[in-house]
């Protein structure tokens, strides 16, 4: 399950910087998380709870923003959706597209107290 992984350094962040802003209790914490990243919120979820235990997190509510997968065209500069694992424009045909969102993973805020 990778998405343990990903939470324990998304949850390493959130409790450095809680430290360094004298932050003693966690009540929200939205994360971005691209499709490419193949995360599912469940187990994202369910990693949350255990590494949150005992820290100032552990009341924590997880929101879960998920960034759908973006192409552009590197060909004609179209931008559109991507779809399965067809990333050929669907403007001029090119496979020369390069992927702009779906991959990111990061803390977009998180408020406390
Ligand atoms: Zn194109």
């Amino acid at each position: 399950m990778h998405e343990f992984a990903l939470v324990r350094g998304l949850m390493e962040a959130v409790l450095t910087e809680a430290e360094n802003n004298g932050i003693q209790k966690i009540n929200i914490i939205k994360i971005v998380v691209g499709e490419m990243t193949a995360a599912l919120p469940d187990a994202l979820r369910f990693s949350f709870e255990i590494l949150s235990r005992d820290t100032p997190a552990q009341d924590a509510e997880l929101l879960i923003d998920k960034q759908a997968l973006q192409l552009d065209c590197r060909q004609c500069r179209f931008s559109f959706p991507g779809e399965s694992l067809n990333y050929n424009c669907p403007q001029c045909g090119s496979g020369n597209t390069e992927i702009v969102k779906g991959q990111e993973l990061y803390i977009e805020y998180f408020e406390g107290e």
